[in-house]
């Protein structure tokens, strides 16, 4: 007997069916016959929010009434990806869906895709933090998502003729936004600029010079089986004046709407650039716009209609985590608050905001760690400038009490000296905050030994690791029904959703001959679902006999998808040329999925080198049935939740101690895929957990690459060691995939000689060595379906689940609401 511990609400069929049927009279303007797939996604949206509406209402009541510390989870990007389907799961209502919706004489899974998928994030960190608000809301906890709605979000990719990526912009928000309430009552004046006075007593004054509104568009996040449902507040910029009366009266009418338009622009866009941060004016005022709205917004939740409120107990109601740098301007802010806006003394607020703050690290490149000009921060924020140099002043004498010496204390500064001063946000961060973590063993690890080894060595009790995890109800629940299913049977329950360490109860069924048989046929299943998606969406007819390798996240040099495409066309060249044995070869089809920055020269090339590879190696005859490369375009999260269940081989190559953590190479675990990898970021421990045995490790490991480094690294030497290393270049040289241009790579292939700095030379050997490896492995079906079992039996640690509760233990010390 299969114990099913899955939410069902107690609505019938028929009551949903009613309660969507009424809200396409009433609120779409439709009967149910003339309604289109498009009504009904709509009227069934606003029904199941209605339908959490009042769990979501005594949440928050309980939150505030109650004594339980909350979390204000703080992250300029929320990457959510579709909502129905989430909300009808956690809330026990998928079934009644459904249901209904047949009824009304739709197709569930048509009503399902007619959601356009918000973008408000660009890769990893955006999408964590969608994980991490699931799973505080799946755990009990009373937590708030803050951040921005953008109304533009992360580009829409296409290619044109030439294989180029070509941006385009996402009006996600065209045909409204049933799962976001604009709660205008709610707005929080944000200011910026002006000048800093003296005041009475001593206290110093902002005049700022201009004001925007802050407006809440309100998401409701309902946890899996908790029954309760926190809130992801995200803000929208609206103007104070609407419209310029004076300006009106001298008939320019257009002169007349400006300010509305400017401070609109706020929340306009999001930031295309991942990893590496573009430091302009309107992305400190996004920033500072989201954290000021949301720490005033915290204040007004916990002591509402106190006329004299003690800040000093704000600690005890809420904590703040940083995710990256992006909101770490909240630090001054809230120094500002508690001084200018409630007369708090310096010693008292410095106590409470840094008992307030954590602060997460994502990165070890070092181009990634934001840093501000002081003048800017001077122009925009005046009084935090002033806070951040007494923040700076204060830091420094306490460096010299503790004894270190002035190079130590100028590394260090928070605030640089100089002409062109700088502010160092990943330093405020972890000065101004409790605790410092990175998001995996190993990156937590380098954060202490290289990146921030001062701050460490000064503050060692700050300095702790939450290794990263991904929601097993999207990324395998929702995703993977077919899998779902079967570990619900192998294992007897479904509990595992809300406990993902149930899944080593699968280890032994490893070794279970039927349950392996049918493992294998839930990823053939998959494959050939993926096969029609694609065929349906992209237009590419895929052979499912082949083995489904993938490579799907942002395009950076440091994830190396030169190295994978590097392989492909020595491959090609191997097949073509008659060196490989072709009864040996494996047949594969290889999928890249990556959006590059619109101002990554060298990602964008990479993308149209892939693209090419892809035109020429399909159309050539004498590879056909053997390689096969594709290039989905516009990687999102709908295409993660097709790609991966159907993948049997992920690729996590990035060059050793440059991946913080990854969550690719988590949710490919967890849906049976093995991964090839190097000992980078979360691949260490994933391999640590699935074995040795089950994981294909290759490549330089971290001190290799250091090593290298100081010797002077020279990728000609691994060239020339390399005879197929050599011809894959020369075709990318000479005009093979490029209809002859021997221009039009030049740019790549010529960093690859000669200054290669992530090692994708050093690396090729090792990585087409392993190959062999793998191929030999796949062509034993059961007992790579074997390895693949025990990659999902003992990837429950890579829960998100598990992830805050790491945090709520070492971090925020606060816990679920009973
Ligand atoms: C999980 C995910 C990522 C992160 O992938 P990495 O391989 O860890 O870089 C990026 N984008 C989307 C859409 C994702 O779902």
């Amino acid at each position: 007997m299969v114990d099913v511990t899955a939410p069902h609400a107690s609505l019938s069929v028929e009551d949903l069916r009613k309660r969507i049927t009424t809200n396409l009279q009433h609120r779409q303007g439709v009967g149910p016959k003339e309604a289109t797939v498009a009504d009904v996604y709509k009227a069934t949206a606003e029904v199941i929010r209605d339908y959490l509406s009042s769990s979501w209402l005594d949440a928050t009541r309980r939150m505030v009434e109650g004594n339980v510390k909350a979390v204000g989870y703080l992250s300029a990007e929320f990457l959510i990806g579709r909502q129905l389907s989430n909300a009808l799961l956690n809330a026990g209502l998928t079934d009644q869906f459904e249901g209904a919706v047949k009824e009304l004489g739709f197709e569930p899974k048509d009503v399902i895709a007619t959601e356009p998928e918000p973008g408000l994030g660009n890769g990893g960190l955006g999408r964590l933090a969608a994980c991490y608000v699931d799973s505080l809301a799946s755990l009990g906890v009373p937590a708030f998502g803050y951040g921005i709605q953008y109304r533009y979000g992360i580009f829409r990719q296409e290619f044109d003729g030439q294989g180029r990526q070509v941006e385009k912009p996402d009006y996600w928000l065209s045909e409204g936004n049933p799962w976001g309430h604009e709660d205008f009552v709610r707005s929080q004046r944000v200011s910026f600029g002006g000048t800093v006075v003296d005041g009475e007593n001593g206290a110093r004054v902002w005049k700022p010079d201009w004001s925007v509104r802050a407006v809440p568009v309100d998401y409701l996040v309902p946890g899996y089986d908790s029954g309760r449902v926190n809130t992801l507040r995200l803000w929208t910029a609206k103007s104070y004046d609407e419209f310029d009366l004076a300006t009106f009266n001298r008939s320019d009418y257009m002169g007349a709407v400006i300010p509305q338009v400017d401070a609109e622009n706020i929340t306009k866009v999001l930031y295309p650039e991942d990893s590496t941060p573009q430091g302009k004016r309107l992305r400190l005022e996004q920033q500072y716009f989201f954290v000021s709205a949301s720490i005033h917004d915290a204040i007004r939740t916990f002591y509402a209609g106190e006329a004299q409120p003690d800040l000093t107990t704000l600690p005890d109601k809420i904590c703040f985590q940083l995710n990256d740098t992006h909101p770490v301007i909240g630090i001054p802010e809230l120094m500002r608050v508690l001084m200018d806006e409630y007369g708090i003394d310096w010693d008292t607020a410095w106590d409470v905001t840094r008992r307030t703050f954590n602060y997460t690290c994502h990165t070890l490149l070092p181009e990634a760690l934001e840093v501000w000009p002081a003048k800017l921060i001077g122009e925009l924020l005046p009084r935090h400038l002033e806070i951040i140099k007494a923040i700076n002043a204060q830091f420094v004498e306490e460096l010299e009490s503790k004894g270190i010496d002035p190079e130590g204390i100028d590394r260090m500064r928070i605030f640089t000296d100089g002409p062109d001063a700088q502010i160092r946000m990943a330093y405020l961060a972890t000065v101004g905050g409790s605790y410092v973590n990175g998001v995996a063993a190993l990156h937590s690890q380098l954060l202490k030994d290289v990146t921030l080894k001062d701050f460490s060595a000064a503050y060692p009790d700050k300095f702790t690791n939450v290794t990263n995890g991904v929601t097993p109800r999207r990324f395998i629940k929702l995703a993977n029904p077919r899998l779902s299913d079967l570990i619900t049977e192998g294992l007897g329950s479904d509990r595992w959703i809300h406990d993902l360490d149930e899944l080593e109860g699968l280890v032994p069924l490893a070794d279970d001959a039927s349950f392996v048989e049918r493992f294998r046929k839930v990823k053939d299943a998959n494959k050939r679902d993926f096969a029609a998606y694609a065929s349906d969406k992209f237009g590419f007819s895929i052979d499912t006999g082949t083995m489904f390798d993938s490579m799907i996240k942002r395009l950076h040099e440091y994830k190396r998808q030169s190295l994978k495409i590097l392989a492909v066309i020595a491959e090609y060249a191997a097949i073509k040329d008659g060196s490989a044995d072709v009864d040996e070869i494996q047949p594969r089809s290889v999928f890249f999925g990556a959006k590059a920055a619109p101002g990554y020269a060298m990602a964008k090339l990479t993308i149209r080198l892939i693209n090419n590879v892809a035109r020429v190696v399909n159309d050539d005859p004498a590879v056909k049935g053997k390689l096969a490369v594709y290039f989905p375009w516009n990687y999102n999260i709908d295409l993660a939740e097709h790609l991966i269940p159907a993948t049997e081989l992920d690729e996590q190559i990035s060059q050793a101690g440059k991946e913080a953590s990854g969550t690719g190479n988590m949710k490919f675990a967890l849906n049976g895929a093995l991964t090839v990898g190097t000992l980078d970021g979360a691949n260490v421990e994933i391999r640590e957990r699935v074995g040795a045995d089950n994981f294909f490790l290759f490549g330089l490991e971290v001190d290799d690459v250091e090593k290298l480094y100081a010797d002077g690294y020279d990728p000609m030497k691994y060239v020339h060691a390399d005879s197929r290393l050599r011809r894959a270049i020369d075709m990318v040289a000479d005009g093979t995939f490029s209809n002859g241009d021997r221009n039009a790579y030049a740019a790549l292939t010529s960093d690859w000689l000669t200054h290669d700095y992530f090692m994708t030379m050093a690396d090729f050997t090792a990585y087409m060595d392993i190959q062999k490896e793998i191929e030999e492995t796949y062509q034993k079906p059961d007992e790579w379906a074997r390895k693949a079992i025990l990659n999902v039996a003992h990837s429950g640690f890579f829960s998100s689940d598990r992830a805050i509760e790491d945090y709520l233990r070492d971090i925020w010390h606060t816990q679920p609401q009973r």
